[in-house]
Order: structure tokens, then sequence, then C-alpha cells
């Protein structure tokens, strides 16, 4: 059996650890002047041109490919997602329409985390205030994803917008590397999560971005577009015309595809060079350390307090389903080291 926790009267779990070390790291007031820069890098092997490619119809699944379109300031961003999906979403029963909200998501978060030039994570947060509670996505620099979601009540015919009546999108930027924590909220505007992330990115970080997302019950894929911001003279149509013809993209055409095999199909008469392969997978960064950290911000009234009620502290992480216990000799070693946490990693 696992007790809730609370902090401030919220009930929390990992997820909400994992937002409290985010709220409690970054002053929430400030938006940092980091932004999401490009960051086009340009390497000198594993690059390939479409023109001069071979078509293929097997499907790489679970790997990102970055292409620019050469003499445009273009770039864009590929990716399939399946078993990435699969096991970060077979932790728990979803809803159908959160399944395929989550699904979008980790595609969407994996093509932004592709742009920016942080070593860190971005996380991608939906907050409702119906009973869509929150939808939560983080994307490392090496595609390693998770994702949850916090709901209440029965979710049934509700279409995904209908849940997210009033609801905010909070982008976090985290560089993990000390330096400071970028977090951007704005109001859900816009029809679909493409939707919702292209308005944001032209909103808040005046980059014009083009997203589509498409998923089925068992693979998620998706296609970004952006305009860098020195657009060349000499082809100063460019962007519209690239958009203009990513339009016709198909949402099988999006699922089914390999990249090269898309990008010849929607842009055959553009020269587009597509770079090596990145692989994207499921990973959860929770661990008795970490939480072990996150439980000392309580101090130690509470966790004595805790103790005393419940004769151990259980903390489990919505990600990925992962328990663990403090009884009052580990909560001792807690309070009383500043890292050894010795004791075993997941709670009986
Ligand atoms: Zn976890």
């Amino acid at each position: 059996m696992l007790y809730p926790l609370s902090y401030e009267g919220i009930p929390f779990s990992a997820a909400y650890y994992k937002l409290l070390s985010t709220i409690v790291k970054i002053n929430p007031h400030v938006k940092s002047s980091a932004s999401l820069t490009p960051a086009l890098r340009v390497p000198t092997n594993g690059e390939s041109r479409l023109k001069s490619c071979a078509m293929t119809t097997f499907t790489h699944t679970d790997q990102l490919k970055r292409f620019i379109f050469e003499n445009s300031a273009v770039r864009g961003n590929h990716i399939q997602l399946e078993s990435t999906i699969q096991e970060a979403l077979a932790h728990h029963a979803y809803p159908l329409v959160l399944r395929n909200a989550l699904s979008q998501l980790m595609v969407a978060s994996a093509l932004l985390a592709a742009t920016l030039k942080m070593q860190g994570s971005l996380v991608l947060q939906i907050q409702g205030r119906g009973k869509l509670k929150l939808l939560v996505v983080e994307c490392t620099a090496q595609l390693e994803m998770r994702a949850t979601a916090k709901w209440s009540g029965e979710i049934a015919d509700e279409s995904f917008i209908e849940l997210l009546a009033l609801g905010q999108f909070v982008i976090t930027l985290d560089p993990k590397d000390g330096k400071q924590t970028y977090q951007g909220i704005v109001p859900i505007e816009g029809q679909s999560i493409a939707e919702i992330l292209q308005n944001y990115m032209q909103r808040s970080e005046q980059i014009e971005t083009r997203i589509w997302l498409s998923n089925n019950s068992t693979r998620a894929a998706g296609m970004l577009l952006q305009k860098l911001p020195e657009q060349l003279e000499q082809d100063a149509d460019a962007w519209n015309r690239i958009c203009h013809l990513a339009d016709t993209v198909t949402e099988n055409e999006l699922l089914d595809l390999d990249a090269e095999s898309l990008l010849y199909r929607l842009f055959h008469e553009e020269n587009v060079r597509v770079f090596e392969a990145q692989t994207a997978r499921f990973k959860c960064s929770c661990s008795r350390q970490n939480v072990g950290n996150m439980l000392r911000m309580l101090g130690a009234e509470e966790i004595h307090s805790i103790l005393a009620e419940l004769g151990k502290i259980e903390v489990h992480c919505d990600f990925c389903n992962t328990a663990y216990a403090f009884d009052a000799v580990d909560a001792t070693q807690l309070l009383t080291t500043e890292t050894i946490i010795t004791a075993s990693a997941v709670a009986h």
C-alpha cells in the first residue's frame, strides 16, 4: 500500500516531487533570458542527400532525424516513436484520449528538444482545471523520455480540447548543469497539441515553427519545420513554399513512411540534406537518492510526523511505477548524512 504524502496540502508522488524540485530550484517569477535559440549543427559525417538516397520502405522507429533545406534558412526534424511510447505508457491504464495526447506530446517533446543547444531536459506540461489535472512529458538531450498523466473521475467521451478547458501550458528547460532553469507559462491556444505548441513558439519564442503530429494505437510520429532567423535573400519564399508542401502530408504518411521516404515524397523538388539518426527511448530518471534528497526538503519534523503516523514513508514514481520506502532507520540516515542512502531500492 502506498501512502500519499503532501506538501502544503497537495498530495504528491514522485511526479510532484519533480515539479516541486523544479519550483524550488527556480524563481518562477523571473523568466530567464535563455531562449529556445536554434542551434543548427551540421555534422560532417553521417549525412545524406535525399536525391542520392536509395528509396526504402523499411521503417526505422524510435529514431529522430534532423534535416536542412540547402540554401534556405529552414531546418526540420522527423521522428516516429513505437517502443518508447509503449514502454512509457505501459505503467498506467490511461483513458484513450490521454494516451493519444501523451503519445503526441512525447513526439513533440523530442522534435523540440532536438532544436535546442542545451544538454539537460525539456519538460512539457499541460495543466488542466477539470477532469484532466496534468499531462507531463520529459525529454532529455539524449532523447530519453518519460511521461505521465493525472486525472480525476471517468474520462470517456470528452475530446482532448474539452478536457483542456481553462488549462495552461508550461514549458521548462532544465539545463541540469547548474545554469538557470527557464520556464514559460502560457494559456492554451489551439485545437490540437501541434497548434498549441506552434502558437507557443510563435508567441513566446518568436520562432516560426510548424509541427505535424499523428498517432495510432501503437505508434506516434511527427515532423517539425523551423525558420531560422536569418532568411537568405536569394530564396525569400522558401519558408512559405516548404510549409505549403509539408501541409500536404497525411497522417498515414507520417506514421508509415521512414524519414527519407517521407521527405522525398514531400520535398523532392527541394534540396534536402538528412543527418544521422539519433535513437530515442523510454528512461525514467527517478532514483532512491533523488527521492531521499527531495524528502530532506520536507524537513525532520515533517518526516518524523509521517513516520509516527504511518511507520514508514513510501514514495511512488508515477512515471515508471517504482516505489521507494524509507523506514525510521533510513530516515535517520537520510537526515544525518548528505548522500548515502543504502537501503533496498524498491519497496516491497
Ligand atoms: Zn521513475
